[in-house]
């Protein structure tokens, strides 16, 4: 897209200090003919050095991103730092104050809009502006997700497997320094055009996070997130002083790379799981059933697993509908 986008910002990406702004996308709404919707970015630099792009809220309902990065922003201090940290806590911002997955601007994911659109709708435009003007500044992306409503997911930092191996091997190094207890390789089951995939394309060090859910969110998947972001951003030479607390320091890398890992309901109901986060599963084993709304005399339908392995995510929401993901298993990578 060779458009120029038609977001304006009031920080410098050039200039030492510390600087709290936003983004500025244009709107024109029902209540407002004239307006700009704020979406927050802070820059922090120190002279030369390495740049971090981090983000949350790229989904609404994933709150570690916003809350973590929020806090690193008020805490951190250009002398703390070589190079620069370039923030965006709600990079969906209409999405978190809704708390929705999707914007309920546009309906849209963010994190199926990327490279974006400068003329497509709010969405697109905010993906177009992080796409074009500021991951290529970056040598370290991270951008934080959860399970959020829909799934319970066991802490982990995660990545596609790219096919040039030396940034594969930088970014798994990146992933086992963030210390969470896995460090997750992930094939897309779900659509095109995230953030990460971008990143990952342009050859940047790329980590995404799965850090729990709705339901998990506190004082265990917050402290895993602040200590990794400050892990991270030490271990790229950003961060002068290493974190005083470790983490976990021997994190799995663990794969799931066969379609088939990420099983999904066969049919509408009440989904019953049969196991927890970190169960071991066996081919062929039911991972649960689905209970009929209609049909209460009928037994459930089992779902059952077509390969091996322990349980990272599963379904939170108990109704399902036929084709939503219900479960995930991975095995040891490599
Ligand atoms: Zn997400």
């Amino acid at each position: 897209m060779s458009s120029k986008s038609l977001i304006s910002t009031d920080v410098d990406f050039d200039k030492d200090g510390k600087q709290f702004g936003n983004l500025f996308v244009p709107q024109s709404t029902n209540s407002a003919g004239w307006a700009n919707y704020y979406v927050p970015i802070i820059v922090i630099r120190n002279g030369e050095g390495p740049t971090a792009v981090l983000s949350g809220g790229n989904h609404g309902d994933e709150y570690e991103g916003p809350v973590t990065l929020s806090k690193l922003a008020r805490s951190l201090e250009p002398e703390q730092i070589q190079g620069r940290v370039i923030i965006i806590p709600m990079l969906n911002r209409p999405a978190v104050d809704s708390g929705t997955r999707l914007s309920p601007i546009d309906g849209a994911n963010m994190n199926r809009s990327f490279p974006g659109n400068p003329t497509g709708t709010i969405t697109s435009m905010i993906a177009d502006f992080v796409a074009n003007q500021v991951i290529p500044l970056a040598d370290l992306v991270v951008d934080i997700h959860s399970g959020g409503s829909s799934m319970h997911m066991a802490p982990s930092v995660n990545m596609h497997n790219v096919a040039d191996q030396e940034q594969m091997a930088k970014m798994i190094e990146a992933g086992r320094a963030w210390a969470a207890p896995l460090v997750f390789i992930y094939e897309d089951v779900a659509g095109a055009g995230l953030l990460p995939s971008y990143a990952e394309g342009l050859g940047k060090v790329t980590l995404g996070t799965e850090m729990g859910s709705k339901a998990q969110f506190g004082v265990e998947t917050l402290a895993i997130t602040e200590l990794g972001v400050q892990n991270v951003l030490h271990w790229a030479g950003i961060l002068k002083e290493k974190p005083a607390e470790a983490g976990t320091s021997e994190p799995q890398v663990v794969a799931a790379e066969d379609p088939r890992d990420y099983i999904m309901a066969p049919c509408s109901g009440i989904f019953e799981p049969f196991f927890e986060l970190g169960d071991e599963v066996n081919e062929g084993e039911a991972v649960g059933q689905i209970h009929s709304l209609e049909q209460v005399h009928r037994e459930p339908d089992r779902v059952l697993a077509q390969t091996s392995g322990s349980v990272i995510a599963r379904r939170s929401i108990p109704r399902t509908a036929q084709g939503e993901c219900v479960m995930v298993l991975v095995r040891p990578f490599g």
